[in-house]
C-alpha cells in the first residue's frame, strides 16, 4: 500500500483518514460512471447529485480521492483561465471571452459556498490574487493583464498597485508594482478534495478507490468503463483524469502531462510574519527566472511553487518524476530572493504532481450524447476553480439543461492531438529552454523580449 500522506504536505494534513475506500466488487450498471476522484470527477458527481438526488453515480479512482494534482497543487482557487481574454476574443469573440470570465468568478464563489454548506474546512480565504512585478521590464506584463480585462469590460474586478501599495500588502524584495484580481481564494486543496469526496458520499454517490480504469468502450448502446475489477456500464461515462488521461489508450495524444513542484517552509515566527505582512492571505505570483506561485497557508507557512517543470518522455507518469531535486533547490533559493527574511528558516516539505496541457491550451468540457462519453480536462495549471466550472457545465450537459454554461466554447471544443514522440519531447524541451533563455536575457538587459520565440510560434501552430 502506498503511503498517501507522503505525496504532499496537504495530503499529510488533510484531516481525513487516507485508508483507501473499498474497490469495485464486480461488474455493475449505474447512471453515471466517472473516471477519477480529483476535483473534476468530484465536482461533477457533487453537482449531478444536487441536480438529481435519485441518480446512481459511481466514481472509479485508481488510488485515493485527491491523489492527483487536486491533492498537491498551490491552492490558488482563482479566476485564472489558461487563455487570456485577448486570446479568447481572437478565437471565440468578445462575448464568449467575457462569459468565460464571469463563469470563472462564479466558480471561485461556488467553491466557497459549497465548503460553507457542506462544512468542508478547506481553509478557504478569499483575499484575491496578487501578481507582483519585481523588475521594471515585468511591469508591461501586469499592465497587459489589466488591459486584457478592460478590453472585455471587466476591469472593476482588478486593480493596479504601484511599488508602495504593493509592499504595504506584502514585503517582497524588489517589488515595483502589482496586479490584483479580487476573484481569488487560497485553499488547502487536499482538505477540499477529501471533504468533497465525503460530501459526494453523503448525497448518495459511491466512490470506489484502488480501482483503475484500463479502457472504455463508447456507446451506442451504452458506454462501458473496463477496470481491473469488472466492467461498469452506464448511461454516461465521464473522463475526469486530467494529465493521467494520457495513459488511456484512446486519449494518449490528447493531453500532455507535465510536472509542477512546491517547496514549503516551516511555520514562520510572528516576527517574520510581521516583517512580511501578507495579512489577507492573497495568493501571490511573480514572473521571470525566479517566478513562482505562492500560498500563505492557514498554519503560517509559505508554499512556494517555482515555475519550472518537467515533461516525461512518452508521457510516462511515474512517482519518480515528482522528485526533481534541482527544481526544489531552485525553489528554495528563489524563495529567499523574494523574502530575504527567510534566511535560516527551514524548508520542511517538497513535492510535485502532474498537470495536463492540451495542444491548443484550451480546456474541454464536453458531452457527446450519441456515444454517452463526457470529458473535462486540459486546465494547464489553472484547474482548482476551473474544475468546479467543469462539474457544473457537465451537469447541465448531461441532464440536458440548457444554460449559459452549455453555450461556453469549452462545450464545443475538441482537443487536438499532440505530435508523436520523439517530436513531442523535443518540442517541449525547446519551448522550456527558449523561455528560460528569454527570461535570462530580459534580466540581463532589463528589457522585455519582443514577440514569441520560434519555438513558441511552432508550439502554438
Ligand atoms: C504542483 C501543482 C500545483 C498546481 N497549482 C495550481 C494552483 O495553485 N491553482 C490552480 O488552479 N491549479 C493548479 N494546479 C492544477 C490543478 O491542481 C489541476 O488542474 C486540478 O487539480 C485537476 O483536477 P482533476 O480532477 O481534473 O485531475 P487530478 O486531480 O489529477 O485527478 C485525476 C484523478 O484520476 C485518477 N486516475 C488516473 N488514472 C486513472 C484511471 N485509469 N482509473 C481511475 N482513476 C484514475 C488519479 O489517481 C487522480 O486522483 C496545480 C497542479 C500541480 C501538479
Amino acid at each position: 500500500m502506498k503511503d498517501y500522506a507522503s505525496y504532499s504536505y496537504w495530503l499529510e494534513h488533510s484531516g481525513d483518514d487516507l485508508t483507501p475506500r473499498p474497490p469495485l466488487d464486480g461488474s455493475k450498471t449505474v447512471d453515471v460512471a466517472i473516471l477519477g476522484a480529483g476535483f473534476t470527477g468530484l465536482w461533477t458527481a457533487y453537482h449531478l447529485l444536487q441536480r438529481d438526488p435519485s441518480l446512481n453515480v459511481a466514481v472509479l479512482e485508481a488510488e485515493i480521492a485527491g491523489f492527483g494534482a487536486s491533492g498537491r497543487n498551490g491552492g490558488w482557487c482563482f479566476a485564472g483561465f489558461p487563455l487570456s481574454p485577448t486570446e479568447l476574443t481572437e478565437r471565440y469573440g468578445r462575448d464568449a471571452a467575457r462569459a468565460i470570465s464571469l463563469a470563472m468568478y462564479d466558480a471561485v464563489d461556488d467553491v466557497g459556498a459549497v465548503c460553507e454548506r457542506e462544512g468542508i474546512d478547506a481553509h478557504y480565504a478569499k483575499g484575491g490574487e496578487l501578481e507582483i512585478a519585481r523588475a521594471e521590464h515585468e511591469l508591461p506584463i501586469i499592465e497587459e493583464m489589466y488591459e486584457d480585462f478592460r478590453s472585455i469590460g471587466l476591469e472593476d474586478h482588478y486593480e493596479m498597485y504601484d511599488a508602495e501599495q504593493t509592499v504595504e500588502r506584502l514585503q517582497v524584495a524588489g517589488a515595483v508594482g502589482s496586479f490584483w484580481n479580487r476573484e481569488g481564494a487560497a485553499v488547502q486543496p487536499a482538505r477540499l478534495a477529501r471533504g468533497l469526496a465525503r460530501a459526494v458520499e453523503r448525497h448518495g454517490g459511491k466512490i470506489y478507490e484502488q480501482t483503475r480504469v484500463l479502457d472504455f468502450t463508447p456507446g451506442p448502446p451504452a458506454p462501458v468503463f473496463h477496470t481491473e475489477r469488472g466492467d461498469v456500464t452506464a448511461k454516461v461515462v465521464v473522463l475526469a483524469g486530467e494529465a493521467y488521461l494520457a495513459e488511456q489508450p484512446k486519449m494518449r495524444r490528447r493531453i500532455l502531462p507535465i510536472t509542477s513542484h512546491i517547496v514549503l517552509t516551516e511555520p514562520l515566527s510572528e516576527d517574520v510574519w510581521s516583517e512580511i505582512g501578507w495579512e489577507r492571505r492573497e495568493v501571490v505570483g511573480g514572473f521571470g527566472s525566479e517566478g513562482a506561485y505562492l500560498n500563505h497557508t492557514a498554519d503560517g507557512r509559505i508554499a512556494f511553487g517555482p515555475y519550472r517543470s518537467h515533461y516525461p518522455f512518452g508521457s510516462k507518469i511515474t512517482d519518480a518524476i515528482n522528485l526533481q531535486e534541482e527544481i526544489f533547490a531552485h525553489g528554495r533559493k528563489s524563495a529567499l530572493s523574494w523574502f530575504p527574511m527567510l534566511e535560516g528558516v527551514e524548508f520542511t516539505h517538497s513535492w510535485g504532481g502532474v498537470l495536463g496541457m492540451p495542444r491548443d491550451h484550451m480546456p474541454t468540457m464536453a458531452y457527446n450524447r450519441p456515444t454517452g462519453v463526457a470529458f473535462a480536462f486540459g486546465y494547464t495549471g489553472d484547474g482548482v476553480a476551473t474544475t468546479n466550472l467543469s462539474g457544473r457545465t457537465l451537469t447541465d450537459l448531461i441532464t440536458e439543461t440548457q444554460s449559459e454554461l452549455t453555450e461556453l466554447p469549452m462545450t464545443r471544443h475538441r482537443p487536438r492531438r499532440w505530435e508523436p514522440e520523439p517530436l513531442r519531447w523535443l518540442g517541449s524541451q525547446m519551448v522550456m529552454w527558449s523561455r528560460h533563455r528569454n527570461e535570462r536575457k530580459a534580466e540581463a538587459t532589463g528589457k522585455r523580449p519582443e514577440g514569441e520565440t520560434l519555438a513558441e510560434r511552432l508550439w502554438r501552430s
